[in-house]
């Protein structure tokens, strides 16, 4: 349980950052809080050769409104997101969400950064970003560009960050007023990484929605987009029909390993029946 021997680098700006990840090449890891690279190195799952420590780096700190979006800073804590009232009022499931990362402990430390760049397809974060069409600015020796959390994630541990790169901060539309929201995690213990989840983003209009975006978590390789399911619903009540379909159309692209959690099967229904609650919750909570 203990890690291979590395150097440890604290740059004091992005740019240090860049340059030093550049130079080191790809025996360098970015750090953030270290909740999930850390433990990886314990279990030599990761053997950098050098850690570029990111928490020196006050630019890469907080949370924002530019006009119709919310900007947060890579190294944003989890905990941070929970007590912000620009999220509380704008951005309500991103606070619901880090209410069920972990624990608070690892909250303190954990980043909103490192959890979308982690490429664990337990982290929660990834799925509520794709729901919500997140961003992510990421800069690297050849300049900055933009990525859509929708096409970030590739496969288990593999994103689209290029070497050397790194996230600077996640760009997040704010949804409509009024909208319904909701992230419904099951897991076996207050701590846990998700069995399975599923976060909702949607608006109701005369009794009808009126659009709607899914996230799954912890069901495949990668977060998921759950967009048949979402197409379903468009246009119902939301009744017990439309429901059960959607919830179907959910289940037919997840594709879980059995594992400690539970068989495939348990965990691909289950998704199903956090998507049906979330739905029904987000409806509640529609204006
Ligand atoms: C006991 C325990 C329970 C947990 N439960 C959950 C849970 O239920 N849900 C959940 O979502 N997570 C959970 N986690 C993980 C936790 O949320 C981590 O904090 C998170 O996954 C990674 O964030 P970090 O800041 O700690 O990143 P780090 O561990 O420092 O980094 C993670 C990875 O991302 C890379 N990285 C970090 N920042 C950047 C950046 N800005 N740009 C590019 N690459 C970067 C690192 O190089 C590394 O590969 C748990 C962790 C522990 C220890």
């Amino acid at each position: 349980m203990i890690p291979g021997a590395f150097e440890y680098h604290r740059p004091k700006s992005v740019a240090d950052a860049v340059k030093l990840l550049s130079e080191l090449g790809e025996d360098a890891r970015p750090l953030a809080g270290g909740h999930s690279l850390i433990p990886m190195m314990k279990l030599r799952l990761a053997t950098p050769e050098h850690l570029v420590d990111l928490g020196a780096i006050g630019e890469l700190k907080g949370i924002r409104q530019d006009s119709g979006t919310i900007v947060i800073g890579a190294m944003t804590t989890q905990h941070a997101l929970i007590v912000s009232d620009i999220l509380a009022t704008k951005l309500p499931i991103l606070r619901e969400a880090a209410l069920v990362v972990a624990d608070p402990q690892v909250r303190y430390v954990g980043t909103l950064g490192g959890n979308v760049a982690n490429g664990d397809p337990g982290n929660d974060m990834p799925a509520v970003m794709m729901c919500l069409d997140a961003a992510y600015t990421v800069l690297g020796k050849q300049g900055e560009r933009r990525i859509s959390a929708r096409q970030f994630y590739r496969g288990a541990y593999a994103t689209a960050l290029a070497a050397g790169e790194i996230v600077t901060e996640i760009r997040v539309p704010v949804p409509a007023t009024g909208h319904g929201h909701a992230y419904e995690k099951l897991k076996r213990k207050v701590g846990d990484y998700a069995t399975a989840a599923a976060a909702v983003v949607l608006t109701m209009s005369g009794g009808k929605v009126a659009s709607c975006a899914i996230g799954l978590t912890n069901v495949a390789e990668t977060p998921l987009l759950a967009e048949e399911a979402a197409k379903i619903v468009v246009g119902s009540s939301l009744d017990a029909a439309t429901v059960k379909k959607a919830a179907a159309a959910a289940e037919a692209i997840t594709s879980p390993a059995s594992d400690s959690r539970g068989s495939a099967e348990y965990r691909t229904k289950m998704a199903g029946v956090m998507l049906s609650r979330a739905l029904a919750r987000a409806k509640s909570l529609a204006a």
